[in-house]
């Protein structure tokens, strides 16, 4: 059960950029009710705004993108192009190992889950904090999201790593590949890039 703590940060974007927060308003007074409408309102915000590294549609197949928003926001058509999924290149191999953990980790509650794995995975191409790069307002958006769709690998980051490196660690741990340069996080230089604020 989600907690008042757990909450999705203040609209804070609608007071920075009128227009998406006139977007923003739109895209809620729509919402169904059901879980992650206001998380993906307020991813579908920053992108159409230009302010997430998601492409059109989240990242989404044009199909499952009219689903998506069918699903959520019933009635609403977005003033945006066509979703369109991205072009990954050599780092598609990337993309699918992480859509696999994310996959694996649903929480089963709500079919929307699907869809997050892959904007998540879609997102974690992009070069600065997770969180910024899906578009959301504040970290514990990022972490709200997580605790309520992937809470078996929330559990997991027991030392709240940054979200971006924690998925990457997953992977290289479930590989045996060691990656890190120090024996462990206590004694390493790169402490700050793997903790700490985003
Ligand atoms: S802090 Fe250093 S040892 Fe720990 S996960 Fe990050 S890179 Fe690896």
């Amino acid at each position: 059960m989600e907690t008042a703590s757990e909450t999705v940060s203040a609209p804070r974007a609608a007071a920075r950029q009128p227009e998406q927060g006139g977007l923003y308003s739109l895209l809620m007074a729509r919402a169904a009710g059901l879980p992650n409408d206001d998380l993906l309102a307020r991813m579908l915000v920053s992108q159409v705004g230009g302010q997430s590294v998601l492409p059109a549609g989240l990242g989404l197949e044009p199909g499952a993108f009219r689903e998506l928003m069918n699903r959520h926001f019933p009635g609403f058509v977005l003033p945006a192009p066509l979703s369109q999924a991205p072009d990954l290149g050599e780092r598609g191999i990337e993309w699918d190992d992480l859509l696999g953990l994310l996959m694996q980790y649903r929480a089963g509650n709500d079919a929307s889950e699907d869809s997050l794995a892959l904007i998540v995975a879609t997102a974690c191409m992009g070069g600065d904090h997770l969180w910024q790069d899906l578009g959301l307002w504040a970290r514990t958006d990022l972490t709200l999201l997580m605790r309520r769709n992937f809470p078996g690998l929330t559990a997991l980051n027991i030392h709240d790593m940054k979200w971006k490196k924690f998925l990457y660690k997953q992977l290289c741990d479930r590989a045996g590949v060691y990656v890190c340069r120090s024996p462990s996080c206590e004694v390493c230089v790169d402490y700050a890039k793997c903790f700490g604020p985003e």
